[in-house]
């Protein structure tokens, strides 16, 4: 390695630098990549995957309890066989119809209640969100949106700012635009609920919703993760959207349900954010998960919204949509279906819930555990009245998982959170490893 990034940083005219992970990939081949953040100092150097394994480049086999959009596991032979199929056949997108996009259109739109019958394809899930907050505005002819506090959508402009989460996104809050306006949905400290939650967080977000319209800011629509993720995985109050929902309709807005974190089988149903919550949204953003690691997000609404939009909006997307991302599409939900993941997801989702519950019991630190399905959340504290955060400890706890085999990060506002999403494939005897390995680094 050593040779490799000396013979670029003379070329390049620079002094060697430090090998440090990715950095070294990038700089191998010949590129100087702006690589996306990493949690460790030293990340592994990861060459390959397998369900919920990844491999570094010396052989090294990590259990990956973090990776969301690995989906269906990493490196599915299925999904790799659908899209090599495809790519022989054709991988462009025009305005014509393709059978494979079509055929995926009906798929995801048969994932969801019947009036959502119309599919938009974009690359990822901020333009999913941007998408999504645009048809909102174009229909109804107004700019002003209703957003959650805790909440994250994507890194676009338009997604950016109505992102609220303070640790992923710190540059938001200066900027926030003065269309926006945050709501609460869950308590501060996340996953408990108390039983006023709905009680007190739904009636706050409708009088906001009410006081927008009556000074004439009607909105446009409230977009809402339907289960906090980046806040470290919280459900939200039973009965919250019901009555957001309703505000933001008797206004003429439209709701907006952000389903790109846990959409598609994460929390054991396709939709179980919204299906818990007993409420159809007018519009629904997806992405990550359904294309197990390729680029591709879609969003979902009503004819009519979608009409509305094109008489005001403009909608193209070169790659949106392309015949091999809808090709891994449909093997992603094929996987999913055939192997049971869904399944799984509860299944497994329980039983590793139920050992962290166990293991908060002998370890202090372990404030909260939280979540459904396979987006678990574990947050740490250095004393259970003051609720303080345990900031230093949660990052001491995900280097010794490391050195364990654990690829886990610290997330949450304060980084003392464990968000616990792996591919949804994964194993009992790789979670019973996972919480095996947690009890070790806690004792
Ligand atoms: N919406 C939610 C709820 C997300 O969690 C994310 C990413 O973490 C996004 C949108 C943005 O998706 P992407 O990173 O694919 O742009």
């Amino acid at each position: 390695w050593r040779e490799v990034v000396g013979d670029v940083s003379d070329a390049l005219g620079m002094a060697p630098p430090l090998p440090r992970g990715d950095d070294i990939l990038a700089r191998r081949h010949g590129v100087l990549a702006e690589v996306q953040e990493h949690y460790y100092d030293t990340p592994p150097r990861i060459e390959r995957g397998w369900r919920e394994y990844l491999i570094d480049l010396d052989g090294r086999v990590y259990l990956d309890m973090v990776n969301n959009v690995a989906s269906v596991g990493h490196a599915h032979p299925r999904v790799a066989d659908a899209a090599t199929r495809q790519l022989n056949l054709l991988n462009t997108n025009s305005r014509f119809h393709y059978r494979v996009i079509t055929e995926y259109a009906e798929r995801i739109a048969q994932t969801l209640p019947a009036e959502l019958d119309t599919v938009f394809f974009v690359n990822s899930g901020s333009e999913a969100a941007d998408l999504a907050l645009r048809l909102a505005m174009a229909s109804t002819g107004r700019t002003d949106i209703v957003a959650m506090r805790e909440a994250y959508h994507g890194w676009t402009f338009a997604s950016d700012a109505v992102s609220t989460s303070i640790a992923d996104n710190p540059n938001a809050l200066a900027t926030r635009p003065e269309w926006v306006h945050t709501v609460a949905a869950a308590n501060p400290y996340r996953g408990i609920h108390r039983g006023d939650d709905a009680e007190r967080y739904g009636p706050e977000a409708v009088a906001v919703i009410d006081h927008l319209a009556a000074s004439g800011h009607a909105p446009a629509g409230l977009i809402c993760e339907t289960f906090f993720g980046n806040a470290g995985g919280v459900a939200l109050p039973p009965g919250y959207l019901a009555q957001v929902y309703e505000a933001i309709r008797r206004h003429g807005g439209l709701a907006i349900a952000d389903e790109v974190q846990v959409g598609f089988g994460r929390l054991g149903e396709w939709f179980w954010g919204f299906e818990q919550q007993r409420v159809v949204p007018d519009i629904v953003a997806v992405a990550k998960s359904i294309g197990a690691g390729h680029p591709i997000g879609a969003v979902i609404t009503r004819r009519e919204i979608a009409d509305r939009y094109r008489t005001q909006g403009y909608f193209f997307s070169s790659t949106g949509g392309s015949p091999v991302s809808a090709a891994i599409g449909l093997a992603v939900l094929d996987v999913i279906e055939q192997e049971g993941l869904q399944q799984n997801a509860r299944v497994v989702g329980a039983h590793l819930k139920r050992r962290l519950e166990r293991l908060a019991e002998s370890h202090p630190i372990v404030g909260a555990v939280h979540g459904a399905g396979l987006y678990l959340g574990v947050e740490f504290v250095r004393d259970r009245i003051t609720l303080e955060p345990a900031t230093d400890e949660t990052a001491a706890i995900c280097d010794r998982l490391l050195t364990l085999g654990v690829i886990m990060q610290p997330t949450g506002d304060y980084l003392n959170v464990l968000k616990i999403k792996p591919p949804l494939c994964v194993s009992l005897e790789s979670v019973d490893y996972f919480v095996d390995s947690l009890d070790r680094v806690l004792t």
